[in-house]
């Protein structure tokens, strides 16, 4: 994929977004400087940037895809009530290589997370 001044703009927009984003958000987000792209350029262009390893695609059963700057390995912690998502800087990401020995593998992407209620929605629920 080409450097086009659109897929520039939607990475530095991703690597200023630091809680999560959908599609959509990173979308109105870039609005202002690209008024006349459309979500599905968008969208190609997230998952392309996550193929390329520039920044990491979250998936989230049941909701939106979620994009995350931060390439280091860490978990995630998704509110059930309101839908946000937090970092967790794991101690226990498991190690991929006995996954391929055992399976024959090429392993890409392990996608552990955790789901809770945030402090915000445990306070509104008092
Ligand atoms: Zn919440
Ligand atoms: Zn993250």
């Amino acid at each position: 994929m080409k450097n086009t001044p659109q897929r520039l703009i939607v990475e530095q927009t991703v690597q200023k977004m630091h809680d999560h984003p959908t599609a959509d958000d990173v979308y109105e987000q870039v609005l202002p400087q690209l008024p006349t792209i459309s979500k599905a350029t968008v969208y190609r262009i997230l998952n392309a940037l996550d193929e390329e390893g520039v920044l990491r695609k979250i998936r989230v059963p049941g909701s939106a895809d979620r994009f995350d700057y931060q390439l280091s390995p860490h978990s995630h912690i998704r509110c059930v009530e309101c839908g946000r998502i937090e970092d967790v800087q794991s101690l226990f990401l498991p190690d991929s290589g006995w996954v391929s020995d055992a399976k024959g593998y090429q392993v890409l992407r392990c996608m552990m997370s955790f789901e809770g209620i945030c402090p915000e929605c445990l306070k509104k629920q008092k």
